[in-house]
């Protein structure tokens, strides 16, 4: 049984730096803002470094305490701010296209808080596509070259968990209503019923597809950040096979990649809000938080309870995320100082799913 949902997962964690770009769009000059993350080599990095060489040692927004907390990470791989869109690639989902065109589900999430360069890592633009596009170009080219022997099939989905329901990105329905999640568990599998498959020619066509699928997200105004998305986005690869020698009765090889946008992971409290704002963070934290003890629970060493049912994200993901299935979390992290608390908290996060 390739996908089955317990069992001890295979995760690696990896952690993108952003570029600074704070100090620059500010008018006003010099605010204090420094730059709080240093990338060491491509495993180690250090939060929050003693710097002897800065001058703004005095004066920096340091959020309590004068101390530097000097705080180094190990992390299975660290990619610094001048990491190309294909390097990140290439460390993160590329690995994983062998297992699934071998039957195995696989898992991508980028974790992090608005504006720390989720988006740019799942989806890119077109001058600079992300890891969507340059998984599907692989994949197509290897099912292209595997096209004589096999028959492969392969659809996608897109779309997005927004205050525990679940809405199409590719063909939204104007009634808003959510779509449901059926659970088969005599085919390991996850349905979510009425929920539009596409079949795109070309890899340009993905493009188009997640720019109009990105465009259908809910974003709701805040006080943190005004195009802040509070909606985690699940791109899903469903892929079949079979053997053309062997006729009929051969057997079908599935398997699903998930590559997901999750919302930003900044709490509530941070952004000050109110009412049905407030409402969407504790639902948010009610999907980031039951991901993190799912896979935590995976992690353990004798896994018995996973929460998958404890919200609609971890649902989704029953048969992509234990058992045989590999995941990859990549941490996307600001280095500025202006997202001190977050990054902090991104940090261990991302740690705590590394040690268990
Ligand atoms: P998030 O989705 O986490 O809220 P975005 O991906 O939208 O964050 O990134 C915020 C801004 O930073 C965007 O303007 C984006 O283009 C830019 N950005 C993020 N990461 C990078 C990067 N590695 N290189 C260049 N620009 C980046
Ligand atoms: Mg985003």
């Amino acid at each position: 049984m390739a996908n089955d949902a317990s069992g001890t997962a295979a995760i690696t964690v990896a952690v993108r730096v952003r570029p600074f770009f704070e100090a620059a769009v500010d008018s006003t000059g010099d605010v204090g803002l420094r730059r709080i993350v240093q990338v060491v080599d491509d495993r180690i990095l250090v939060f929050d470094p003693v710097d002897p060489n800065s001058r703004n040692q005095t004066r920096t927004y340091n959020h309590g305490s004068r101390r530097h907390k000097e705080i180094r990470y190990g992390f299975d791989r660290v990619f610094n701010e001048t990491a190309t869109q294909q390097e990140v690639y290439e460390g993160t989902a590329q690995p994983l296209i062998d297992g699934v065109l071998n039957g195995y589900n696989a898992t991508v999430f980028a974790y992090g808080a608005t504006g720390c360069g989720k988006t740019h890592t799942i989806t890119g633009t077109p001058q600079d596509p992300g890891i969507i596009f340059l998984t599907m170009r692989e994949l197509f080219h290897r099912i292209d070259n595997a096209s004589s022997e096999q028959l492969v099939d392969s659809s996608l989905s897109y779309l997005e968990v927004y205050n525990e329901t679940i809405r199409d990105l590719l063909c939204p329905s104007p009634s808003n209503q959510s779509l449901d999640v059926r659970e088969d568990d005599g085919s390991n599998r996850v349905v979510v019923a009425g929920l539009s498959e596409h079949r795109p020619k070309n890899v340009d066509d993905v493009m188009q597809m997640l720019i109009k699928g990105n465009e259908n997200r809910t974003r709701a105004p805040t006080e943190a950040n005004a195009v802040s998305s509070r909606s985690h986005a699940v791109l899903q690869i469903h892929i079949r096979q079979r053997d053309r020698a062997a006729g009929v009765n051969a057997s079908v090889k599935m398997a699903t990649l998930s590559i997901i946008d999750l919302a930003g992971s900044e709490r509530a409290s941070v952004t000050k809000n109110k009412g049905e704002r407030l409402l969407e963070g504790a639902n948010i934290n009610r999907s980031l938080l039951a991901l993190g003890n799912c896979i935590n629970a995976l992690c353990s060493e004798r896994p018995n309870h996973i929460p998958y049912r404890d919200s609609k994200l971890t649902r989704l993901l029953k048969y992509s995320l234990g058992g045989n299935c590999r995941v990859v979390m990549i941490t996307n992290i600001s280095p500025s100082s202006f997202h001190y608390d977050e990054t902090h908290n991104t940090l261990k996060y991302a740690n705590r799913a590394k040690n268990i």
